[in-house]
């Protein structure tokens, strides 16, 4: 077994969730699980998974969660470069479209990218024509067509790092930024929570990245990383009740969603999701 980031062969059990073992590369830090084989990515994103509490997969209601996400998403996107006149921006694993259309608000000419048919269908109503349905890792753009590319919480999904970063690389201008947020796996809270940090959400997250995997992955693609933050997410507190009962207790066994106080939205950070701003050079 070697890493799928720096190839290196000193790898070590890092910990098991379930019945799954993660594994760790000593050298850059990655950690991941290896699906059983058959295993389809895309069958992961249907519609039952942005809107079923049943199961501890994906989302209860991805709709309910559309206000915190905005505001996430709004300062995540205010981070960016001012875009330039007629500036496109990609946004990868847009789900129901919620970040390409506040990239637009802010002055991007916004297209989103999504896996999930269901979601993508969703997005389209808003954003009528800036939506496509496909993969990250054979994106349907051609090369350099965007100043900026970004994943807000998308890489840790995605099966082939390289495969994946190389697509990136390709559809972004020379000049452009890559904006990304992914966990941090050897960050305080990931090591102290041990198999129980809320990012170890599976069958879902198949990569766990550190800054040392990032910065090298994305260099092996001509991406300069030139920043990295832990910076504050907002959300519900339902939301994170949620979050904990998936990740605490294994299971979706639906809380009530509806209590009072379950709508109100707060920053958190953990200082465990990394964001990271790299630039594709010429
Ligand atoms: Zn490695």
């Amino acid at each position: 077994v070697s890493c799928a980031v720096c190839g290196g062969g000193a790898v070590r059990p890092r910990t098991r969730v379930g019945a799954v073992e993660i594994l760790a590369c000593s050298d850059c830090g990655l950690a991941w699980w290896t699906p059983p084989a058959g295993f389809r990515a895309e069958a992961v994103y249907d519609a039952s998974y942005f809107e079923d509490a049943a199961t501890s997969r994906g989302y209860d209601d991805y709709a309910e969660l559309e206000r915190s996400l905005r505001t996430t998403f709004a300062r995540r996107v205010a981070r960016l470069p001012r875009p330039g006149r007629d500036a496109r921006l990609l946004d990868v694993g847009a789900a129901f479209g919620f970040a390409v259309e506040e990239a637009g608000r802010a002055g991007w000419r916004a297209f989103g990218l999504e896996l999930s048919a269901a979601a993508a269908a969703r997005a389209g109503r808003r954003a009528a024509g800036r939506i496509a349905v496909g993969s990250a890792l054979h994106i349907p753009f051609p090369e350099a067509a965007f100043a900026a590319v970004t994943l807000w919480d998308v890489l840790e999904h995605l099966a082939d790092p390289h495969a994946a970063a190389a697509e990136l690389a390709r559809v972004l201008a020379p000049g452009g930024v890559l904006a990304l947020t992914t966990g941090d796996v050897e960050s305080l809270a990931a090591r102290l929570s041990g198999r129980r940090w809320h990012l170890f959400s599976l069958p879902e997250h198949l990569f766990f990245y550190s800054r040392r995997s990032l910065v090298r992955l994305l260099a092996a693609h001509g991406l300069r990383v030139e920043r990295v933050a832990a910076e504050a997410s907002w959300h519900t507190l339902g939301y994170v009740v949620e979050r904990l009962r998936k990740t605490l207790l294994g299971r979706g066994a639906r809380a009530a969603a509806r209590w009072p106080g379950a709508g109100v939205a707060l920053p958190l950070n953990l200082f465990d999701i990394l964001t990271v701003h790299a630039v594709r050079e010429a």
